[in-house]
């Protein structure tokens, strides 16, 4: 049994799942949680969508799936040597970006822009909608039925009008209160990852040169010791030294600002966790501003390079006139979806607008792109 800090997570305290149910047997609630998530569609469906770069682009980026499994690999780290509910960071980890849409941030917006009459659309509210009603594979409640305390981590943020419709997860947006630690971990751990990993895909796809990245301290200060350590040593391997002592740079001071701060905070429960003015877990003020800087840059050079704003552009495209096409003419929808939206008369336009947005949302990159050649394109099967 992992050893817990008492202002952790512990399963038999959960404050529980939507639909009461019996505990698991050699499990605890927070690893079936994980269980659930690993198993679930949306889960699988990760591995098509993509993360800056689009699927199609080449077999060595990031996906969202990967993303996911390095955001658990790092949180899980920092929750072992904290001494919080590692299982319960692994299940957040795991499931932070089920709602994503295929193709990225720009899949995000531009679906949030078609949903803009009819509430919008956050991918991080989708995440838990994902787990709450989208999942169907239970006989005796929709969705996967998680805990509350993976469904407050899913959770990242949300406005207040959204907040007031959420229930007991949308509680703490409206009085500004704190999550337990394992979600403030996940958050960290998603930001360490994409930092990381997006340098690597974007060095490796030549849209960032180590010449640019000199600029940027966090990774200046670890290139420069792997050149001194090795001076032979080929540009890839230099590349790889590189990512994972930034990687080990941003943990150890994760862990070590995180347990003063946990320390002097005095908290002795997961409640005074959620109670405390701020976060409890973050970096030192030092490394918060470096990584900022990292983020910056890689708004600039990577995010905002012509290529991937082209491959937006596209995407934009592609979400836009689906979502148009389907919202002209429902009929056109996969059957099951067709079935759902034509309850018609009684479905007004914001509640077939969302099942729309449900369908797309869930599509990976390619099947996205070939849906909308099915629906533009004379010449493609139906
Ligand atoms: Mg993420």
């Amino acid at each position: 049994m992992q050893k817990l800090a008492p202002c952790s997570a512990f399963s038999e305290h959960s404050r529980g799942r939507q639909y009461a149910e019996d505990s698991p047997s050699y499990r605890s609630e927070y690893q079936r949680d994980r269980d659930r998530i690993v198993h679930s569609a949306a889960f699988r469906r990760l591995e098509y969508k993509t993360q800056v770069f689009v699927n199609h682009e080449g077999d060595l980026f990031r996906t969202r799936l990967t993303h996911s499994i390095e955001v658990a690999q790092i949180a899980r780290s920092i929750a072992r040597e904290l001494e919080l509910n590692e299982d319960l960071t692994e299940a957040i980890s795991l499931a932070h970006d089920l709602g994503h849409t295929p193709f990225g941030h720009s899949g995000q917006d531009t679906l949030n822009a078609c949903m803009k009459d009819y509430g919008g659309f956050e991918h991080n509210l989708q995440s838990l909608r994902v787990v709450d009603v989208l999942e169907q594979r239970y006989a005796e409640f929709p969705g996967v039925n998680l805990t509350f305390e993976t469904r407050e981590g899913i959770l990242k943020h949300c406005s207040r009008k959204n907040a007031t419709e959420l229930g007991d997860v949308g509680l703490r947006f409206i009085e500004a209160k704190q999550p337990g630690l394992e979600a403030q971990l996940a958050n960290l751990a998603d930001s360490i990852a994409y930092n990381n990993h997006d340098v690597d895909d974007g060095l490796r796809c030549g849209l960032i040169t180590v010449e640019q990245l000199r600029e940027v301290r966090l990774f200046s200060l670890q290139c420069e010791t792997v050149k001194k350590l090795y001076p032979a040593l080929d540009d890839r391997r230099i590349i790889n030294e590189t990512v994972r002592r930034m990687i080990n740079y941003l943990v150890v001071d994760l862990i070590e600002t995180s347990r003063d701060r946990l320390r002097d905070s005095g908290v002795n429960s997961i409640d005074d966790v959620r109670n405390y003015p701020e976060p409890l877990l973050m970096h030192s003020e030092a490394v918060a501003k470096e990584s900022l800087e990292m983020k910056q840059f890689l708004r600039r050079n990577l995010y905002e390079h012509y290529r991937v704003l082209r491959m937006s552009k596209k995407a934009e495209a592609v979400i836009s006139k689906t979502f148009q096409a389907f919202m002209d003419d429902y009929r056109i929808l996969p059957s099951q979806y067709h079935e759902l939206s034509s309850g018609l008369t009684d479905k007004t336009e914001s509640e077939r607008a969302r099942i729309i947005a449900d369908y797309i949302a869930g599509m990976t990159d390619r099947f996205a792109i070939n849906e909308y050649r099915r629906l533009f394109e004379p010449g493609e099967l139906t």
